[in-house]
């Protein structure tokens, strides 16, 4: 475990310069341990936040008085007794900063503020009646200042970051949107445009990667350190990928296109021009159903068109499923989205299907759950793409 002995003024004067700055880093992976255990399990004394993490009580209580100090974390009550002294309990201070979320689909724009442990402050939003992107783009501006200064008249908190989830292939490390077809925008350098603008950190994500974050933050996937999210909808999947407690990027960026994995060799046309991708096939196995709530509702009165249909999807569905077992060996997988959220019912089934698709003994005990959150899911996430800086698993 990672050393909590504070250096003296004599080791300082002795020790390199590169000592030094390890003993910093240390020190700031040490504060991350804690804001992280506060984050996903609160309140909690200063003994029981030693033993989660194996840091000493002296580095314990010394890092906790730095983070009261910061206003990051507040004493909250006394704890029961353990057999010595009752110990305070520590938790996040709601008022420790502010985060922006945003999120930008094709259709709508939401802006939402929230206080240090995400919970709305305030959100507005507008449909879009046009795409063009300076228009939608200096539109949300306007609401991302307005939501500045209604934390800077009610609540004051320090302002942590403005996190943006949006349609489309994003860079994520750059924090340029490299294209959303479905909007017919590209190339616009996000991060770069709106930290010049609002002089704050920025940070932004493929929609259904955000809405990942999200899912691990306030959804199903609490506490998972390896999952799976899906974002099922009639016309496209999208997804995302947690690796060790942290949202998987890739080289570029652009991890988490399960969509189009192809799944049928020679299948149907994708939109990305390739055929069988797993999107394909399953926008295919829908096409006569009109709406998909109606299908399933069909389904299981008995009516054996609907039946078909629907054990297709499913067959579909567990195909993929399975792949992704396969190559991540998750703990669970997340089925969100329109239609994803509309198989619960078909859970069971699913779960039949995937087994034997798979190869992992274990994969059975795969946990294949629909998604806790259904509104908002993509702006929330994008707040937990701010916080997560400063409250994420350390080391990532
Ligand atoms: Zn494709």
């Amino acid at each position: 475990m990672l050393s909590g002995a504070r250096s003296t003024a004599l080791d300082n004067r002795m020790k390199p310069k590169r000592q030094t700055a390890n003993h910093n880093l240390i020190r700031r992976i040490n504060r991350s341990l804690i804001l992280h255990q506060l984050r996903t399990a609160a309140p909690q004394s200063r003994a029981t936040l030693a033993e989660r993490t194996g840091l000493t009580r002296s580095t314990v209580s010394s890092l906790a008085d730095e983070l009261i100090a910061a206003n990051l974390i507040h004493e909250t009550g006394v704890g029961p007794s353990r057999g010595g002294r009752r110990g305070t309990l520590l938790a996040l201070n709601p008022q420790g900063g502010c985060a922006i979320g945003v999120e930008m689909t094709e259709d709508a724009v939401l802006v939402m503020l929230t206080d240090f442990v995400a919970q709305p402050r305030w959100q507005q939003g507008f449909t879009l009646k046009t795409t063009d992107p300076d228009a939608v783009i200096e539109r949300t501006e306007a609401l991302i200042t307005e939501a500045l200064r209604y934390n800077a008249d009610h609540d004051a908190m320090r302002p942590l970051g403005i996190g943006l989830g949006i349609v489309g292939l994003v860079d994520a490390a750059a924090g340029v949107l490299k294209k959303a077809t479905n909007l017919g925008w590209e190339g616009i350098p996000f991060r770069q445009r709106w930290e010049e603008r609002f002089h704050l950190p920025v940070y932004i994500g493929n929609e259904a990667s955000i809405a990942t974050l999200g899912e691990n933050y306030f959804g199903a996937a609490q506490g998972y350190s390896d999952f799976v999210y899906l974002k099922i909808a009639r016309n496209a999947i999208g997804g995302g990928v947690f690796v060790n407690g942290a949202l998987y990027h890739g080289t570029d960026g652009y991890a988490g296109e399960v969509g189009h994995m192809v799944i049928e060799l020679g299948g149907p046309r994708c939109t990305c021009g390739r055929y069988g991708c797993w999107e394909a096939v399953l926008r295919e196995a829908l096409v006569f159903a009109a709406n998909v709530v109606m299908l399933v509702e069909d389904a299981q009165q008995g009516d054996n068109e609907a039946q078909q249909v629907l054990e297709r999807v499913i067959e579909v569905i567990a195909v993929g499923v399975a792949n992704l077992i396969n190559i991540f060996n998750p703990q669970m997988v997340v089925l969100g989205g329109e239609v994803g959220q509309l198989l619960a019912p078909m859970l069971p089934e699913i779960r039949r299907q995937v087994a034997p698709r798979t190869i992992i003994p274990e994969a059975q005990s795969v946990e294949l759950v629909t998604s806790q959150i259904t509104t908002n899911a993509c702006a929330l996430g994008a707040v937990a793409l701010v916080l997560d800086d400063i409250l994420g698993e350390p080391n990532h």
